[in-house]
């Protein structure tokens, strides 16, 4: 068991993710409070490791989607750190939200009264972030609404609106929209004057320090994924995405692969199948577009990608052979296959091309100082046979050698 090989897996790369975090510090002011964007398994990176790597490396916040994610975080022993919610929560979830003492993003009164009746309730005071909308559409009321839905919040007894926030649509594409966005919350900033602010995400930190603000929200740019192409090279990707060879064929001529026969071989070819599939979250629509490094070759896709097997043209990888690692997003000597690049193929965004790596692809920590060296963590601890709830470690070799001493400034 110990020894069986993985089939399909990711690397975590620790010293990527605090290589990123400084770059996202130096773009900060000081005191401004870093909120680190963790939500969706932290894009799918695993979510307490890369949490508690990130607050070992001085994340002030975390950020999460909702209230299971944050006692997830919690349960995984993420005791101190301040945790954000940047969805709007359930009206059955506010007990929750205190129990967690995490901070809900709320737009309305109708929010606080909730928030405030289950602070009551446990004696406890509650801490809200207020949003306002100026051109996102998504959470948060407009202009002269939203203030005064927050001059009732703000008389709750047992809710303190530590913040008001706002969202940007367009800060990766649209200089002049983010402009307007950021023109219309300052209209209103003489109603929360006093208030700290937060608007920025990645894009938006390497538009303008202004919206840096009291705290900035960043993700993507944590994972080594540019919010702008120009920053590819100031930022290193932490997940490495592998698969193995489990068959190789030489097929001639006239034959075709996989499902809708849709590659027909003109020539004879070495044809590899690889251990992974839309069942993994490597789309179909990457079938017969994509690359592949094999022994550090570029090798297309040929045919559909299936549920959990796909089918490479190693012709030009001399000396493969079945076992044999394949990567299908990150390095492999002097090539590099970037997230940037299945998602341009498959129609789509970096974030999606991560954040979908599926349950089914166990995750590997390499140089995490807050765990043991080749940590290995199931993507979806509760799926484990076990049925614990868990994150339940289990190191196969190398015992703990971290020395501390290579922690980031920001510690
Ligand atoms: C996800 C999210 C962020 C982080 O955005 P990135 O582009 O990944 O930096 C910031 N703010 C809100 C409200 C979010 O939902």
């Amino acid at each position: 068991m110990k020894d069986r090989p993985l089939r399909c897996w990711a690397e975590i790369d620790g010293s990527a993710l605090r290589h990123n975090l400084s770059v996202v510090r130096s773009r900060i002011p000081q005191e401004t409070k870093l909120v680190a964007v963790v939500k969706a398994n932290a894009y799918g990176h695993g979510l307490v490791p890369v949490a508690k790597e990130l607050v070992e490396g001085g994340a002030d916040v975390l950020g999460v989607s909702n209230v299971e994610e944050a006692a997830e975080l919690r349960a995984g022993g993420v005791a101190a750190t301040p945790i954000l919610l940047l969805s709007a929560c359930l009206p059955g979830e506010f007990p929750q939200v205190i129990e967690c003492r995490a901070w809900p993003t709320i737009s309305t009164y109708e929010e606080a009264k909730r928030l405030n009746a289950a602070a009551q309730k446990s004696g406890r005071r509650a801490t809200a972030h207020f949003k306002i909308d100026t051109g996102m559409g998504r959470l948060g009321l407009w202009g002269a609404e939203a203030i005064k839905e927050l001059k009732r919040s703000e008389k709750l007894p047992a809710v303190g609106i530590e913040a008001v926030c706002t969202h940007f649509s367009s800060a990766d594409e649209d200089p002049e929209r983010t402009e307007e966005q950021w023109r219309e919350l300052m209209r209103w900033r003489p109603h929360f004057a006093d208030k700290p602010l937060h608007v920025a995400n990645s894009a938006t930190l390497w538009r303008k320090t202004v919206y840096a603000c009291s705290f900035v929200r960043v993700g993507l740019a944590l994972y080594g994924l540019p919010p702008m192409p120009f920053l590819r090279r100031l930022l290193r990707p932490v997940m490495s995405w592998k698969t193995r060879i489990t068959l190789l064929r030489h097929l001639s001529a006239g034959r075709t692969v996989s499902y809708g026969a849709t590659y027909l071989l003109r020539k004879a070819q070495r044809l590899a199948t690889l251990a992974v599939g839309y069942g993994d979250g490597y789309f179909r629509a990457l079938s017969n577009r994509a690359q592949v490094l094999v022994h550090g070759n570029r090798c297309r896709v040929r045919g559909r990608v299936t549920m959990d097997q796909t089918v490479v043209d190693v012709s030009s990888a001399a000396g493969c052979k079945v076992g044999d690692e394949v990567v299908l997003l990150g390095a492999q000597g002097d090539l590099v296959i970037h997230a940037e690049e299945l998602a341009r193929i498959a129609g789509t965004i970096g974030y999606e091309i991560v954040t979908a790596v599926g349950m089914r692809v166990p995750r590997i920590y390499r140089e995490f100082l807050s765990l043991p060296q080749g940590s290995r963590i199931s993507a979806k601890p509760n799926l484990r046979r076990t049925g614990s709830r868990q994150p339940r470690l289990s190191t196969s070799e190398g015992l703990p050698d971290r020395s501390r001493n290579a922690r980031s400034p920001h510690a």
